[in-house]
């Protein structure tokens, strides 16, 4: 794999950029945005499919060689996948991978699979319809639960991303690993974030990754932990026999910032160097004022040598009490 030049004070290379197409969706996930009253950014201040080419160029000169379609909910973009048909040919990128509530995504999957994406990462927090609607705030449990088998009967590399929370889906946790037992999937705890677009005073729920192991240990005796990517969020595990396996992701507690490789730009062009900091640049402004390659690049490189250490320390240049809303950062 080619080096990256995108090098941190910490002598961290990042070669994972996670790109928010929209900041829309067709959900309203209760920890990620409010059910109304929404401050959807502008049409005109959202990237064009062109300016995300540009930059994403950029970034894979620079040495970014992963990149993970996220918003918002992708699909609802219209024009995503001639976008995506571009992206896969920009020179330097090695993979793209999609992370998608589902609902839409299952119907591009042929298109998908033509462009050489095969990894999809699918948004469901409960296995059961009426506990999946009062989270999602949408009634679509049935049509994403079936569009993930077609996407593995179709040979995608399916992950299930789970947000945990008392009072939501607790008695979902184990039914989830059972699932694992006959399909060759992964389904991934998280950690709930204070990113909801809420003022901060909401209460996030207290299921940090030691309670999930614990309880999941509860109910199994036979855990085996896997050897993980050296820049994985997910400390993974498998019960014996099943063909799937399982991760906790401490998203909250942040353990894995000692090995963090992403880096984020959000749908109206704000580059984050950490989820837990403020926007430390905007592309898309220099883009718009006609900024050459080389600017672009000097910019991207500056931001990045001054990456903070861990979210934490990123968490303390941040001066807002607005949380804005992981659909606006580009979960
Ligand atoms: N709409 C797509 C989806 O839901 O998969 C992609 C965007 S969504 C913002 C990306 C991921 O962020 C999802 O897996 C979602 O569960 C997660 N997420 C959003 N808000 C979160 C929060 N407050 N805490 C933890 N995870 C969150
Ligand atoms: Fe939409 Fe994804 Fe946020 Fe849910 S988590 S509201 S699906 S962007």
């Amino acid at each position: 794999m080619k080096e990256s030049l995108l090098i941190d004070k910490y002598g961290r290379e990042l070669n994972y950029l996670r790109l928010s197409v929209t900041d829309r969706c067709n959900f309203r996930c209760y920890y990620c945005m409010p059910e109304e009253g929404i401050d959807f950014a502008s049409r005109k201040d959202l990237m064009t499919f062109d300016e995300m080419l540009q930059l994403s160029t950029i970034f894979c000169n620079l040495g970014i060689s992963k990149i993970r379609i996220t918003g918002g909910e992708p699909f609802v973009r219209n024009g995503i996948m001639p976008f995506l048909s571009k992206l896969s040919n920009v020179e330097g990128l090695q993979e793209i991978t999609v992370t998608s509530n589902g609902t839409l995504s299952n119907k591009y999957r042929a298109e998908l699979l033509d462009m050489g994406i095969r990894k999809i990462n699918i948004s469901l927090d409960s296995l059961d319809r009426h506990r999946f609607h009062h989270i999602t705030r949408r009634d679509s449990f049935n049509e994403v639960y079936a569009g993930i088998f077609q996407l593995l009967d179709a040979g995608f590399d399916v992950k299930l991303n789970c947000v945990v929370a008392n009072n939501k889906n607790i008695q979902d946790i184990i039914p989830f690993i059972e699932l694992t037992k006959n399909y060759s999937l992964s389904v991934r705890f998280l950690e709930e974030m204070p990113f909801n677009g809420s003022d901060g005073s909401q209460v996030l729920s207290d299921w940090d990754y030691k309670k999930i192991y614990e309880y999941i240990g509860q109910h199994y005796t036979d855990i085996n932990r896997l050897i993980s990517d050296a820049n994985s969020t997910s400390v993974n595990y498998k019960i014996s026999g099943y063909k799937g396996s399982f991760g906790i992701i401490p998203s909250f507690s942040r353990t894995f910032c000692g090995t963090c490789n992403r880096i984020r730009l959000s749908a109206t062009g704000e580059l984050r160097t950490c989820l837990y900091g403020p926007p430390v640049a905007n592309l898309r402004n220099l883009l718009r004022k006609g900024a050459s390659i080389v600017d672009v690049e000097h910019e991207i490189l500056a931001a990045v040598a001054q990456r903070e250490r861990d979210g934490y320390a990123a968490e303390a240049l941040s001066n807002s009490s607005v949380h804005t809303s992981m659909s606006a950062l580009g979960g």
